[in-house]
């Protein structure tokens, strides 16, 4: 069992995780409400900006805390999270215009599929944990900033451009 190095350990409990677990995330997202439906959730296209992993868990008991324990550090509460488009900052308690770039963090049972080809990801299930505006997040401005926004930055640019660096953004690399 001890062979394969394809699977990680739980952040929570260090047990190994199987091919079906838990993940926390920290996503930055836009959403249009732009298809024929009867609630938010219908009509919503989620476009996702950036995906941030930043725990993988045995099941949703482990996931929980330690996502619970990372919001509050982050200084966000668990606050009841809809389907927008305007919901609420876990932080300030303003406004978030979901239709505006905006950070989400969520759980996501989910199974995941190895092979040489292809690595799929079938989710199970997913619970909103907190969703940020702009002027709470510092990091927003930079993430979008890593994002091709339109195809003519997709484009190779001959190497001599970059794009410009983050001044003050903190790095949560580890
Ligand atoms: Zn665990
Ligand atoms: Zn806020």
């Amino acid at each position: 069992m001890s062979e394969s190095k394809e699977f990680v350990e739980c952040d929570t409990c260090g047990a190994s995780l199987g091919a079906r677990y838990w993940s926390f995330n920290r996503l930055v997202e836009r959403v249009d409400y732009d298809r024929q439906g009867e609630t938010p959730d219908d009509c919503a296209t989620i476009t996702v900006l950036r995906d941030d992993v930043l725990g993988q868990f045995c099941d949703d008991g482990c996931a929980k805390l330690t996502a619970w324990s990372d919001l509050a550090g982050r200084g966000l509460r668990l606050i009841e999270c809809g389907a927008g488009p305007i919901e609420t900052c876990a932080k300030c308690g303003g406004p978030v215009d979901l239709t505006e770039p905006h950070v989400f963090y969520q759980l996501m049972d989910q199974t995941e599929t190895r092979r040489p080809w292809l690595n799929t990801i079938q989710p199970h299930d997913t619970e909103a944990l907190a969703y940020v505006c702009s002027r709470c997040d510092g990091d927003l401005a930079a993430d979008e900033m890593n994002v091709p926004e339109t195809e003519d930055e997709l484009l190779p640019v001959g190497g001599a451009v970059k794009p410009p660096m983050p001044v003050s953004a903190p790095t949560d690399k580890k």
